[in-house]
């Protein structure tokens, strides 16, 4: 049995786990995966972070506690800064580690690769994934070869994506499931923007994808919509937004109207985030200077009940479909 790492299913899992566990299963570890969000996650992260800390942040404090349990040897906590050049991810992101530190003191020891891409894939990047391979190993080419295994899985889960599986789906095929019926039918398209870690946790979100399925909705989310999509809407803001995935929503959310991709827009966001407050503000006043298309925004926080949820779901999709009769 190799070095066993405890990845909590929480935050940027939804984006890059396949790579995370490719990259740490080809230097030899063993890679141990946090409880799905469950009440008792999310009551420890609520009760072991700060007030002030947004929702998805508290639930990742729960997962860590989770995995404090399966006794894991480390436990990967990356630094994101950046991930594409010029643009940043949002504090929380740039702190976790430190956050996680300074708040619990009896849990394993983090892995903290700092992922800076403001500059591009260079010298830095390869540095920091040589200092976290050595951990493993001093063998330089089995190093070589996890950052590589690490980006090939990279690859093929974004197409997934691309071809527009959800990333719950996504990430079953890039664990070998076969390809599976999209989870997306629907006669109704319905765009749903928020945070990847907000709209596809289920406990966080409620299931919400489903109950729209069962509504008689098709969920498309920003990150079925290609590059150039998202580049179009963002640009038509007099300045480009330099969070990257505060840009992606009000990409989406500007491409989604102007095409008129989908008959009605769901914007999801977090109780406690800063971004989230201007985004939510931003995409809003499009609708509503346009008023062609449906728009509803949910704010969750861990007081949210579900039966709020589906009432003010069901009142959206009766609106839509009353729309499409008259
Ligand atoms: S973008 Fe918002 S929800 Fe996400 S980590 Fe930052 S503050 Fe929290």
């Amino acid at each position: 049995m190799g070095i066993k790492i405890g990845i909590p299913r929480a935050l940027l899992y939804y984006n890059f786990y396949p790579a995370w566990e490719a990259f740490f299963n080809e230097l030899g570890g063993q890679v141990i995966l946090s409880q799905k969000t469950n009440k008792k996650i999310m009551d420890d992260g609520v009760m072991n972070t700060v007030d002030e800390a947004c929702l998805p942040v508290k639930v990742f404090f729960g997962h860590i506690l989770n995995l404090k349990k399966k006794n894991v040897d480390y436990i990967f906590v990356p630094r994101v800064v950046s991930l594409e050049q010029d643009r940043f991810l949002c504090p929380k992101f740039l702190g976790l580690p430190d956050l996680v530190r300074a708040s619990m003191t009896d849990i394993p020891p983090i892995i903290d690769m700092d992922i800076d891409l403001y500059r591009g894939y260079g010298r830095k990047t390869r540095s920091e994934i040589k200092r976290v391979g050595r951990i493993f190993t001093n063998d330089m080419r089995k190093i070589k070869s996890a950052e590589q295994a690490g980006e090939s899985a990279l690859k093929i889960y974004t197409k997934y994506l691309k071809d527009g599986f959800i990333p719950k789906d996504a990430l079953r095929m890039t664990e070998g499931t076969k390809p599976i019926k999209k989870s997306t039918e629907g006669s109704l398209k319905i765009g749903l923007l928020g945070h990847v870690y907000n709209i596809m946790d289920e406990y966080i979100s409620m299931n919400i994808i489903k109950k729209i399925n069962d509504f008689g909705g098709t969920v498309i989310t920003s990150d079925m919509l290609s590059k150039s999509a998202i580049d179009y809407g963002a640009s038509c803001y007099p300045k480009d937004m330099f969070w990257t995935y505060g840009r992606e929503m009000l990409g989406a959310g500007r491409y989604m109207l102007d095409n008129d991709l989908v008959d009605g827009v769901i914007l999801v966001s977090a109780f406690g985030c800063g971004p989230d407050s201007i985004i939510k503000d931003m995409v809003e006043r499009e609708y509503k200077r346009k008023d062609t298309m449906p728009f509803l925004t949910l704010t969750i926080d861990e007081e949210t009940g579900e039966a709020g949820l589906i009432t003010r779901l069901e009142a959206f999709m009766d609106l839509i479909q009353w729309k499409e009769v008259v």
